[in-house]
């Protein structure tokens, strides 16, 4: 983290630029969560991704070949995931949007954090455990009753039509972004003059593509983030303190759009 005097000027600018906004988008990663008490499981050393390598049973192949194998890695994180509340730095991104600055969240993560925070509008680009599909009929239900059923028995969840093997819709390693969804996300960076990334490093994978498209069409960004990123030389505003403090600061004292 920087000192804070760095911190507090990087938060000053930041309130600039979306105050002088037309359009900003926030793009979020694992990072905004953490301070909820949801591991980064794709950071290398922490959780359940460890050594940044993703276990077989966190593939899409893993999931095919032995979906109990996947739903024991699953269990612990789902754990956390439907204990977890949202922390401050996901209001401050409502209060952001109710105030007329955010127009959408992207988010990398999968715990619905955003929008049981209140967040409106909000993209889930690595899936969501919304949903659960049936990979045999495709017939698709709510998510949660399914995962919390399975915590409940630890019994691998069946659809009530077929039998076949129920998958939450999350993006697991080897399968595809949900098109829809990236569709609208690249619209949203490509309209966007400001974007705001919270909580990602943006090593690769659709953070980093969706940041570089945006400043590619001369968005401003501003990066929230305890370590640098990938993308600190090219940010109009850079932050590197917890989500959950720097959000809040930000929108703190700022009032809605006139
Ligand atoms: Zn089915």
């Amino acid at each position: 983290m920087s000192p804070p005097s760095e911190i507090s000027s990087g938060i000053e600018r930041a309130k600039e630029l979306i105050v002088h906004s037309h359009c900003t988008v926030a793009l979020t990663g694992a990072g905004i969560s953490t301070p909820s008490g949801i591991p980064d499981f794709r950071s290398p050393g922490t959780g359940l991704w460890a050594r940044g390598e993703v276990p077989r049973a966190g593939s899409i192949h893993g999931f095919a070949a032995d979906p109990e194998g996947f739903y024991d890695w699953l269990a612990p994180l789902l754990t956390r995931i439907l204990a977890a509340q949202p922390n401050p730095a996901h209001e401050a991104l409502v209060s952001l949007e109710s105030m007329g600055y955010i127009k959408v969240v992207v988010t990398q993560n999968v715990d619905m954090l955003h929008q049981r925070a209140g967040s409106e509008r909000v993209l889930e680009v690595h899936g969501t455990l919304a949903q659960a599909t049936c990979i045999c009929c495709y017939a698709a239900v709510p998510g949660l009753p399914v995962l919390e059923r399975f915590l409940a028995d630890r019994q691998v969840p069946r659809c009530e039509r077929c039998g076949g093997v129920m998958k939450p819709n999350v993006i697991l390693a080897g399968e595809q972004l949900p098109a829809l969804v990236m569709l609208e996300a690249r619209r949203a960076a490509r309209a966007c003059d400001v974007m705001l990334v919270a909580g990602t490093s943006l090593p690769g994978g659709p953070a980093s593509e969706l940041a570089e498209l945006a400043s590619r069409r001369q968005a401003q960004l501003i990066v929230v983030n305890r370590a640098p990123t990938l993308f600190d030389a090219l940010a109009a505003a850079v932050i590197h303190e917890d989500a959950a403090i720097a959000l809040p600061a930000i929108a703190q004292g700022m009032s809605g759009r006139p």
